[in-house]
């Protein structure tokens, strides 16, 4: 059987919503693969994938509903076309970095540089990168929250005290329980903003960015492409473009 066929006839099993994870464990295969065959199954109108309790592990997260089992085998195989392009392969070139609209949410990763004592959480993070991204988006007057490892989805007025919890020291299922609740906290929030603009590093992108394309109406990433030192220009130059602008 071809890969949609495994994936179909376990939705169609579960006659229900059933989460990634779960038709991984139904299928064996890996969760990128069954994310590229549902975005296509998805774009063909096979299935729906929504944010909603899974029937096999019943987590509210990204899940998947068949809409038309008889319509499997008769649906043309257009493999490419509607599969979503991995903004991996997009070159590293583009010129234009485009900006979210300054109402988009922005969501901004925690960084391991904090003060030494409890402090709202904008002025807890104190290192270089951190401290432009804030300026970058106060200049915009945009509204915010921050990608804690420790807290999950933190409003930068929060006051926290310091901790050590990092992305990078978490296993691959510490950090889906990490996503999960963060995601939980996104929903509603993405039907407010309808776009997110992610200021965030690889580790917090590669869980997050599948999901928040299904939650938001647009996600931007208008850094994915550049280095630290690159990233830190850009802030400086945006921050400053709208200064001025006011
Ligand atoms: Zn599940």
């Amino acid at each position: 059987m071809a890969q949609t066929d495994v994936i179909c006839a376990a939705l169609i099993d579960a006659a229900g919503l059933l989460c990634d994870d779960c038709v991984a464990a139904r299928t064996g295969l890996g969760s990128d693969t069954i994310q590229e065959i549902c975005g296509g199954l998805e774009a063909r109108k096979l299935i729906r994938r929504r944010f909603a309790g899974c029937v096999g592990c019943g987590r509210f997260r990204v899940s998947n509903q068949m809409l038309s089992p008889d319509s499997v085998e008769s649906a043309p195989a257009k493999p490419d076309a509607a599969v979503e392009v991995p903004s991996a392969v997009i070159p590293p070139s583009s010129p234009a970095m485009p900006i979210a609209p300054a109402g988009a949410l922005h969501l901004v990763s925690c960084v391991a540089a904090k003060g030494p004592t409890p402090a709202p959480a904008k002025d807890l993070y104190v290192s270089p990168w951190f401290v432009k991204a804030r300026a970058y988006i106060e200049s915009r007057r945009a509204p915010w929250r921050i990608l804690s490892a420790k807290h999950g989805l933190l409003d930068p007025e929060t006051v926290i005290a310091p901790y050590d919890e990092t992305l990078l020291a978490m296993g691959a299922a510490e950090r889906r329980r990490w996503a999960d609740g963060v995601l939980v906290h996104l929903a509603p929030l993405a039907e407010q903003y309808g776009t997110v603009c992610m200021l965030a590093g690889n580790r917090y992108r590669e869980i997050l960015m599948p999901e928040l394309r299904r939650l938001f109406r647009q996600v931007d990433v208008p850094m994915e492409t550049l280095r630290i030192g690159e990233q830190m220009a850009w802030l400086a130059r945006e921050a400053n473009t709208q200064c001025a602008s006011f």
